[in-house]
């Protein structure tokens, strides 16, 4: 029988994590192809042909890094790869896995996966993910899903997906839906499909546009939001309180922005959408609406701003960027 082809591309992270020198705590040390050597089990899923993309640790990606990895993705598939690993740091993951399912789009399965707990510790997760993740990309189940992220036999859509407990090896949520499916005695089952995919084009030679990130809280005067421009961000998002409202302080501010560069509305809850016609009070919803910020919908701050980011690097202007974001899941 012959067996499916998958590349494996490594990034760094914990799953690579070791001692290394005479400095505190680990760093990521190995690569790629030193992880699948260490799961002998992947030999009886998979031909895997593995490669060191990167060695950092993930909050050191960029989305450059990222639009190099999707056209390695691109070029893997081409070559006869059935589906691609990424093994990464599991800070950044919900933010690379989504930027990857923007780009890339491909019925074949790309799952990124990581570990909580480091190859020098006891109960260390990273080979059992390593093991899922190529069972799930060698999957017929998992075409067509999009980016997906696979840790402690879940799997996730990278346009859901959270980090939500900084040690925990059930750290990955998906609210509202829940993970996709999951994966049983090395066999992964779907239980659910979104009903819709999303993908960004980008010209060759795209430039990165910076965009901030900022959250709201109570009693914040708006005082940052003039300096967002003038630092050279091209977008801002603002992670509001609850549904989307801020003090009437930063209203403002937020309004002048607004009318320079594209000003995200996303809440700061991480879960639920954005509201856009409850609440009247100056800084709800529909007063920073109506004064030209865009709902993110049902996107997290991150999500929007990755988003927002590869909107503005493909040429889009404001009016393109909210369709874009208006049409999410319509
Ligand atoms: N817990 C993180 C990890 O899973 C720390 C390091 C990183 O994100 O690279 O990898």
């Amino acid at each position: 029988m012959t067996l499916p082809h998958i590349a494996v591309l490594s990034l760094g992270g914990t799953i690579s994590s070791t001692r290394s020198g005479s400095g505190p705590g680990v760093t990521p040390t190995l690569t790629g192809e030193m992880l699948v050597e260490s799961v002998p089990e992947i030999a009886e899923v998979a031909e895997v042909s593995a490669a060191a993309f990167r060695q950092l640790p993930s909050p050191e990606i960029t989305i450059d890094d990222l639009v190099e990895l999707a056209a390695e993705i691109s070029h893997r598939v081409d070559e006869g790869a059935a589906g691609v690993v990424v093994t990464q740091g599991t800070d950044t993951i919900e933010e690379s896995s989504f930027v990857l399912d923007l780009l890339l789009d491909l019925d074949a399965p790309v799952v990124v996966t990581g570990a909580m707990r480091n190859p020098t510790l006891p109960g260390a997760d990273g080979p059992a993910n390593l093991l899922a993740s190529v069972q799930v990309a060698a999957s017929e189940a998992a075409r067509g899903l999009g980016a997906v992220v696979v840790l402690n036999d879940e799997i996730h859509a990278a346009r859901y997906v959270r980090k939500t407990h900084t040690q925990s090896t059930a750290t990955f949520k998906s609210p509202p839906v829940g993970p996709l499916g999951w994966v049983s005695e090395g066999t992964p089952r779907v239980a659910v499909r979104l009903v819709e995919r999303h993908h960004v084009d980008l010209p060759a030679g795209s430039q990165d546009q910076p965009v901030a990130l900022l959250a709201g809280a109570l009693g914040d005067d708006g005082r940052l939001f003039p300096a967002v421009k003038e630092l050279g961000y091209t977008g801002l998002v603002v992670e509001a309180t609850g549904g989307g409202h801020m003090p009437s302080a930063t209203v403002g501010p937020l309004a002048d922005l607004a009318g320079e560069i594209p000003v995200v509305l996303a809440s700061r809850t991480g879960s639920g959408e954005v509201l856009r016609r409850t609440y009247g009070f100056p800084g709800s919803e529909t007063d920073l609406l109506s004064r030209g910020l865009i709902a993110a919908g049902p996107l997290d701050g991150r999500k929007a701003r990755l988003l927002l980011s590869l909107l503005l690097r493909s040429g889009a202007k404001k009016d393109e960027i909210s369709r874009t974001f208006d049409r999410w899941l319509r």
